[in-house]
């Protein structure tokens, strides 16, 4: 029997409040990043029916707060669920966790690698991490029929190989943190901040249009649906962000390709790709 590629996504928060993304199948289902706490995060993955102990892992971008939180980690080893990172990321998390935690994460490199039934591979991504970051294509289903969801999130300038590792993706997740405009005027940031950590470490609503764009040109298959990650609460609108990336796309004939909000306090819509 041909195993199902059918997968679905729901991007359960996004913001520089916490950050967690579940992906399932008909057999696994997995957490892609663990930035809130782990009561948020279990209530949020019961409200989809699943609990801590369905997870057959969990993969980590990068070892900032928001992304990979100490005590939720800590749940999920308690629950003897694997953790996947780089070996940069495992070795910064780990100052803040008991040396007993230490097996059960699961390092790796370039090489692809199965997580259930799901086929994981990475990509290395600009960013202000100690111990690096990387972005994650996860396929569903073998051949010519597998779907590929691509993440990625807190990329400062995208280059070439971000575009290149998200073609021909089913699904993209990817970051649109601030508005140029808006980052310009007047917040509560210090200008200090906005120089030295936002400005080149986190894409703004044209980096993000501008890495579409080329991925839709340049895909033979075009994505059905794109979630926009990481909307700053103080330097961009979930408006602004999503007419950005639509009006760009739009403009050069891709209407077809439907572009998704997350939400800092509630979950995003749902995408079951067939
Ligand atoms: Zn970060």
């Amino acid at each position: 029997m041909i195993e199902s590629p059918a997968v679905s996504v729901s991007v359960l928060r996004s913001s520089s409040s916490g950050n967690s993304t579940l992906i399932w199948n008909s057999k696994h289902a997995i957490l892609v990043d663990c930035g809130l706490g782990p009561r948020v995060t279990e209530g949020l993955l019961a409200s989809l029916g699943f609990s801590i102990r369905d997870l057959s892992g969990v993969l980590v971008t990068h070892a900032h707060n928001d992304h990979s939180k100490t005590t939720t980690l800590e749940r999920f080893f308690r629950h003897e669920i694997p953790v996947y990172c780089i070996p940069g990321v495992k070795r910064v998390v780990l100052r803040s966790l008991s040396d007993k935690y230490k097996p059960q994460f699961r390092t790796f490199s370039k090489v692809s690698f199965m997580i259930g039934s799901f086929r994981v591979t990475s990509f290395p991504v600009s960013h202000d991490a100690e111990g690096g970051c990387v972005g994650f294509c996860i396929f569903s289903g073998v051949g010519a029929r597998a779907k590929k969801i691509s993440l990625v999130t807190d990329y400062g300038m995208p280059d070439g190989r971000i575009a290149e590792s998200l073609l021909d993706s089913h699904l993209i997740l990817i970051a649109s943190n601030y508005c140029s405009r808006m980052i310009e005027g007047p917040s509560p940031v210090p200008e200090y901040v906005k120089q030295r950590h936002i400005l080149p470490y986190q894409p703004s609503n044209d980096h993000c249009a501008g890495v579409l764009l080329h991925v839709a040109r340049s895909s033979a298959v075009l994505p059905e649906a794109v979630y926009l990650l990481h909307i700053s609460k103080n330097h961009n609108t979930i408006e602004r962000a999503v007419s950005h990336s639509q009006d760009t796309l739009h403009a050069a004939g891709y209407r077809q390709i439907r572009i998704l909000p997350t939400y800092r306090d509630s979950s995003s819509e749902t995408t079951h790709l067939k």
